[in-house]
């Protein structure tokens, strides 16, 4: 449901934040940890606004805020997000409202919560949550096709796929945050016409865009959350680089699915873009009619009218030939989250349907969400399909699989005409050698 906080016409005080390209617009409003950068402050939370960010630490302190939204900003003195992402939705949306209210052009708070300002080149980040458990899905249907392709030839798209959304638990101790490094890692692998495995450092290292969503209030364990409210339990998105090292996945992982080849490093954005903000850009899910509709429990008239989410995705690549060069980083993929196969409350929904428990700040990957056209892979692995054909790049290079030094850039961003344009700001992340010896 659209209110106030939507109106394409409202102009902030901050004037960067009018800005018709940028991503953080009043519309907006997202959460993140942060503080100056180099300091020895206290990380706390806060909301981007233009090329500001809005210390909720220093608002609360204020006294600026009255009532739910009061109770909803004196969490945000934490150094995480998960007192706030406990809360629940309607104490998420009175914050977003006082807070609008409070930006606006003419708003009386103007002066109190200037005050309250740091600019936004200034800051560092954090995680926003502390994510107990991270479970990454597979919610492309064409990524899931694209993958299987390569990995079975003969039989690309298993059976339970259109009516199970296929997850596996990740690891969250290696989430890390965007502007990290990693090293490439080690592990075995069965090289071609070798008869049996070497420990190597990952030659095929890849990437997957997806969406990072985060849980809000979780479930008692034994009970499950119904599709109606399953939206309920989600506190936002961020964006999500799940590396991959697609030679150790290849030995390693059948039967049970990936394990070493994926967790030693997941990047994410600092910028939590609430569903509230994201309420203008919900679309129809669109299951095909020839595929198996989904089973009740993962269906509902409200999650087919609007259950999925226009989200424009993009992959930026730069190597450190194109960085001595000062050549732009290459856009190596352009799609959209709406093509999922799932929604993120038929995701919810299907996580606790056997009693599991989700806790506030725990974070789900969505997947890569591949459309069905060329340059919409988000995994190198289809945009070259496994290697064989490589990326040309700016300056005479190309690519089939990272190299050390480069560089991957996600960026996210809503548009469409009659809503104010929102973004989820970029994660980047870039790949140091393999450990020495
Ligand atoms: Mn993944």
């Amino acid at each position: 449901m659209l209110n106030e906080t939507h109106d394409p016409a409202l102009r902030s005080w901050v004037t960067a934040a009018n800005d018709v390209a940028g991503d953080f617009s009043i519309q907006n409003l997202p959460f993140a940890v942060f503080r100056r950068a180099g300091s020895d402050d206290a990380f706390r939370c806060g909301v981007a606004i233009g090329d500001q960010v809005l210390d909720l630490g220093a608002v609360a302190d204020s006294g600026v805020l009255q009532g739910l939204a009061g109770e909803a900003v004196a969490a945000g003195r934490e150094d995480k997000l998960n007192t706030l992402m406990a809360l629940g939705a309607e104490a998420w949306s009175a914050l977003r409202l006082s807070l609008s209210r409070g930006l606006r052009e003419g708003a009386t708070q103007q002066p109190r919560l200037q005050a309250c300002l740091v600019p936004r080149a200034d800051v560092e980040h954090q995680l926003p949550a502390r994510i107990g458990d991270y479970t990454d899905f597979y919610t492309s249907v064409f990524h899931a096709t694209n993958i299987g392709r390569l990995f079975r030839p003969d039989n690309p798209l298993l059976p339970n796929y259109k009516w199970v959304p296929i997850g596996y638990h990740g690891r969250s101790s290696s989430i890390g945050i965007s502007g990290e490094s990693f090293h490439r890692p080690m592990g075995q692998a069965m090289l071609p016409g070798a008869q049996a495995p070497t420990v190597v450092a990952s030659k095929r290292l890849d990437i997957e865009l997806e969406l990072g969503i985060f849980m809000g209030p979780g479930n008692v364990r034994g009970t499950s959350i119904p599709i109606s409210d399953a939206e309920n339990h989600v506190f936002g998105i961020c964006l999500l680089n799940d590396w991959s090292a697609r030679d150790l996945q290849a030995w390693e992982y059948q039967p049970l699915g990936p394990f070493l080849a994926k967790n030693f490093a997941t990047t994410i954005s600092p910028w939590v873009v609430t569903l509230e903000a994201l309420e203008p850009y919900r679309v129809e899910f669109q299951r095909p009619e020839s595929d198996p509709q989904p089973l009740a429990y993962l269906d509902s008239k409200k999650n087919r009218a609007g259950g999925a989410f226009d989200i424009q995705l993009r992959v930026e690549l730069e190597t450190p030939g194109m960085r001595s060069a000062f050549l732009s980083p290459a856009h190596i993929c352009r799609t959209s989250y709406r093509h999922a196969y799932w929604t993120v409350a038929q995701m919810v929904t299907h996580h606790t349907v056997n009693g599991c428990n989700l806790q506030p700040g725990d974070l789900f990957g969505s997947g890569t969400p591949s459309g069905p056209g060329a340059g919409e892979a988000g995994a190198l692995i289809e945009l070259t399909d496994g290697g064989k054909n490589p990326i040309a790049l700016p300056g005479g290079e190309s690519r089939a699989w990272l190299e050390d030094g480069d560089r991957v850039t996600l960026r996210g961003w809503c548009e469409r005409p009659g809503a104010a344009r929102i973004g989820f700001g970029e994660c980047v992340g870039t790949v140091l050698p393999a450990p020495a010896p």
